[in-house]
């Protein structure tokens, strides 16, 4: 087996789940090659992204997924491996929605974290930290956690109009919170401010995620509510103006 280097330490963690995975393996029940070769072109992609880094010398992070989950890690967590995930992550992002119609939530955040490929062995703060902060959005979307945002503050740069010149804005981030009652689940909707990614007022991909989440609202029959919700939460987001650094000078 390849001999792959032990991560270990403060790192940038950026983990994404697929929305309606569990429908997609439904409806391919039986077929599930078809799904499996849909899934090795995002694979494909995925490592052509790696080598193009590599080729230029900096090939500082790596990804794995199992099922609608897929995980990026930097292996340190400077501001240069910061840049190198959110390049790789928002990459994905774009490329799922864009090209492949499948609908992500994601974060991205720092912390703690333990990867060992060679064992398959990936542990630490920072992946529990993405995971839930992916899980809760009630959207399509992709933010910054709390914990990756106060990292960028306190690095050297501008924070702001850094963040927002890489294609975050501060929202009102729809989420789903989750508590038991007496066994039972019970979910409330509420929201919290957080850093999201998005494409700018002038960017052709704002017209087609909006143009998507439109049509998938309108398919009418079968749509359950809360796919219903999430894609208005996400055309909602997306027709607020913005007042960005990026947006605000359009
Ligand atoms: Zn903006």
């Amino acid at each position: 087996m390849k001999d792959e280097k032990i991560i270990n330490g403060n790192c940038w963690v950026a983990y994404f789940d697929i929305l309606g995975f569990k429908n997609k393996t439904r409806l391919n029940n039986g077929q599930l090659p078809v799904l499996a070769y849909m899934y090795s072109e995002v694979a494909d992609r995925i490592n052509k992204e790696k080598e193009n880094l590599k080729e230029v010398g900096s090939q500082q992070y790596d990804c794995v997924w199992f099922s609608d989950s897929f995980l990026f890690y930097s292996f340190d967590d400077s501001i240069n491996s910061y840049n190198i995930i959110y390049f790789a992550a928002h990459q994905l992002f774009d490329y799922m929605i864009i090209t492949k119609k499948w609908l992500l939530r994601g974060a991205l955040t720092a912390g703690d974290f333990y990867a060992d490929r060679n064992s398959n062995i990936y542990l630490g703060e920072a992946l529990i930290d993405a995971h839930s902060f992916t899980e809760k959005q009630d959207w399509i979307g992709l933010v910054l956690t709390p914990n990756a945002h106060a990292k960028l503050v306190a690095s050297d740069h501008n924070p702001f109009t850094w963040v927002d010149g890489l294609g975050f804005r501060e929202y009102d981030v729809p989420i789903k919170r989750r508590r038991y009652d007496n066994g039972t689940e019970k979910i409330t909707l509420d929201c919290e401010k957080l850093w999201a990614y998005h494409y700018r007022t002038n960017d052709c991909r704002r017209d087609m995620i909006m143009d998507s989440m439109r049509s998938a609202c309108n398919r009418g029959g079968g749509l359950a509510i809360e796919h219903r919700r999430k894609y208005e939460n996400t055309l909602r987001f997306y027709e607020a103006p913005c007042q960005c650094s990026v947006c605000g000078k359009i």
